[in-house]
């Protein structure tokens, strides 16, 4: 008899994983998630309270999350004829494609360094996952992708717009091209905009002004870098059949009553976000600016709320900048092309200054 112990039943590759690592952060300066900074001013904290309070928190999500869904829609102006679903934040709807695709020889490809829920998701669900590598400039390498997309007809292919940790928005031209290849292997492409508060252009825009190019083209956000990152919604908009499809594999009560009430309610007040936003934008541009000055400190352009920054000593400014009470992320084991990269999130100015000064100390 074999020694009988539960974790025999638990997969070995599962065993095998580390844990998603969310650092612990209690009394430091939290840069390393990408959160944006600010917080509802108090009145509109307090009506929100009372909205909550009100709820139905006994019933099942109903009507309430196709309200949610509705304005959601009218905000992101898909083309005609697309409809959206909602994720537990994004990356629900990360693991819900790798679901919906789970065909025998299925597999997703992405550029890397990118996001690192693509790979995970392929690896839960056991597709295979393509990562081809970016230019060193952190560009697509438009002649690889399409080589990858040839060699295997993957099911998805994620582009992330702007990249995540690069911060890249990629060429614009490079990603028709690679649109239109997956399109004639007829794959999905998914474009994600975790980012899209931060960035200059949505790729919704082209979906708009050509829309027989883009039905097997899925746009995915999220309200997390939004402001929401505690609440949990994501949102994918696409083809209305393709969509009705993967909406089939999400659990049904998947976004609750609160969360739903939440986002309705930061859509209401969108103005205060898109503030917010803009404040974010321009002190990136200032971060920027102050970052380049350092010596042998080198940042990177970024359409996101964050910034890759390359360092002489990431470990030695990672941990430097820990014992001041500086949380930021180290991505420099990531892959090969972040070699001694950090990535900064945005922050209010007073933030940014406390992050540049721990930065500055510890190099
Ligand atoms: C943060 C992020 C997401 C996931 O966000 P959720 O909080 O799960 O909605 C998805 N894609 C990218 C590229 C991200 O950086």
């Amino acid at each position: 008899m074999p020694n009988p112990t539960p974790l025999a039943r638990i997969r070995q590759d599962v065993q095998g994983m580390h844990a998603y690592a969310v650092q612990d952060s209690t009394g430091m300066l939290k840069m390393d998630a990408m959160e944006n900074p600010h917080r509802l001013p108090p009145e509109l904290q307090a009506e929100l309270g009372r909205r909550l309070g009100g709820i139905a928190i006994n019933r099942y999500p109903g009507a309430r999350v196709d309200d949610l869904k509705t304005a959601l829609h009218t905000w992101a102006k898909p083309p005609a004829g697309w409809s959206l679903m909602l994720g537990n934040g994004s990356d629900e709807l990360i693991s819900l494609l790798a679901m919906a695709c789970d065909i025998p020889g299925a597999s997703i490809l992405a550029p890397v360094p990118g996001f690192v829920m693509y790979p995970m998701s392929a690896q839960l669900q056991g597709l295979d996952f393509h990562g081809v590598p970016l230019a060193p400039d952190f560009a697509l390498d438009e002649a690889a992708m399409l080589a990858a997309i040839a060699q295997h007809r993957p099911a998805i292919l994620y582009l992330a717009y702007p990249n995540n940790p690069t911060g890249t928005l990629w060429d614009a031209g490079v990603i028709e091209r690679l649109i239109a290849a997956q399109g004639a292997q007829s794959g999905l492409v998914v474009m994600d905009e975790a980012y899209q508060p931060f960035a200059a252009r949505s790729w919704i825009e082209n979906a708009r002004a050509n829309p027989a190019a883009h039905r097997h083209v899925l746009v995915m956000r999220t309200l997390s870098k939004f402001g929401l990152a505690g609440v949990r919604i994501g949102y994918m908009l696409g083809d209305a059949g393709l969509i009705a499809e993967v909406d089939k594999v999400r659990p049904p009560y998947n976004i609750s009553v609160l969360n739903a009430e939440c986002a309705l309610f930061a859509i209401e007040h969108a103005d205060v976000f898109a503030a917010q936003a803009a404040d974010i934008r321009a002190e990136r541009a200032a971060l920027i600016e102050a970052l380049a000055k350092l010596p042998g400190v080198t940042p990177f352009p970024s359409e996101g709320n964050m910034l890759l920054v390359r360092v002489p000593d990431a470990a030695k400014v990672f941990d430097g900048m820990k014992a001041r009470n500086v949380l930021i992320k180290n991505v420099s084991k990531m892959h090969p092309l972040l070699a001694n990269c950090v990535r900064l999130t945005v922050g209010t100015a007073d933030e940014n200054a406390q992050m540049l000064a721990a930065l500055e100390a510890s190099l």
